[in-house]
């Protein structure tokens, strides 16, 4: 489908928003004239980041838990009700829990689906019905989820199940004008990784990258808006590592 608007006129929905990659990729749209809103279960943190993007016609900050139905469905009425249109869906929101199998708690796995996996189902699910002039999906997944290393059965689990949804939603959105795709970063210096990569972690990253050092929130975020523009409007069911070559390398973690 060939999109004739103009992309000022664009809306993106940014899950997670408030900090860290999230809050780079609002900005991506922004800097192009596009309107945000920006989804998060941190409410104080979102208001900061609201008020540090300092566009308030533009940016809309919705206080939301995108693993519960109620929330993600009175956030799409919000956004409807102030922008009237959806073009753009990142799905973003993640959590992170780095422990051994025998050590990680059924909560804690659930908490890990709830947020990466019930999330994006449950986004796509709302907000792809208004995407009526065509649109985008990018879930972002992880490396994690590319390969298999220790501590992380909940996150890399629930990471290549988001890239096996990837598809499903590619296959199952395309003919109505939606493309959807994943972003799969390498390690990012963001809260998420201050708070669960260990010296130890840092290491094994570094000597596996043959770029040698971690992206950047920016380096992630114009992977995600390319994949939103139209310069990708054949590009659908892929999955994009943005890695420093980590995934090409085939260097294995521990
Ligand atoms: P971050 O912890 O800095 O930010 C995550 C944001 O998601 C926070 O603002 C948090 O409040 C929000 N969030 C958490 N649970 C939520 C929920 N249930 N509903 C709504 N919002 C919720 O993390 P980040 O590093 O910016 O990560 C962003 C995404 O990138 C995540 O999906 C993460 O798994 C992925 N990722 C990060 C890295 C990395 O090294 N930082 C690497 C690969 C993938």
């Amino acid at each position: 489908m060939t999109r004739t608007e103009p992309t000022s006129a664009r809306v993106a929905i940014v899950t997670g928003g408030a900090r860290g990659i999230g809050l780079a990729i609002a900005r991506w749209f922004l800097a192009r004239g596009q309107r945000v809103a920006l989804l998060d279960i941190d409410g104080e943190t979102l208001d900061r980041a609201v008020a540090a993007l300092a566009q308030p016609g533009q940016v809309l900050g919705l206080h939301c838990d995108v693993g519960q139905p109620q929330q993600v469905e009175a956030a799409a009425r919000a956004v409807m009700q102030r922008f009237g249109r959806v073009d753009a869906l990142v799905n973003n929101a993640g959590v992170a829990v780095f422990k051994p199998v025998l050590d990680t708690s059924f909560e804690e796995w659930r908490h890990v689906m709830a947020t990466n996996l019930d999330g994006a189902f449950l986004c796509t699910q709302v907000f792809a019905p208004l995407m009526v002039h065509g649109g985008a999906v990018v879930n972002i997944a992880s490396i994690s989820g590319l390969r298999a290393s220790t501590l992380r059965i909940a996150y890399g689990t629930s990471k290549a199940a988001l890239l096996h949804m990837t598809r499903q939603h590619a296959v199952e959105l395309g003919n109505v004008g939606i493309r959807v795709n994943a972003v799969c970063p390498g390690p990012v210096e963001t809260e998420m990784a201050r708070q669960v990569h260990s010296p130890a972690i840092r290491a094994d990253y570094h000597d596996a990258i043959p770029q040698g050092r971690y992206g950047t929130p920016e380096e992630i975020a114009n992977a995600v808006g390319f994949l939103c523009s139209e310069e990708a409007s054949y590009v659908n069911g892929q999955f994009l590592a943005v890695d420093g070559g980590f995934d090409a390398a085939g260097v294995g973690l521990p």
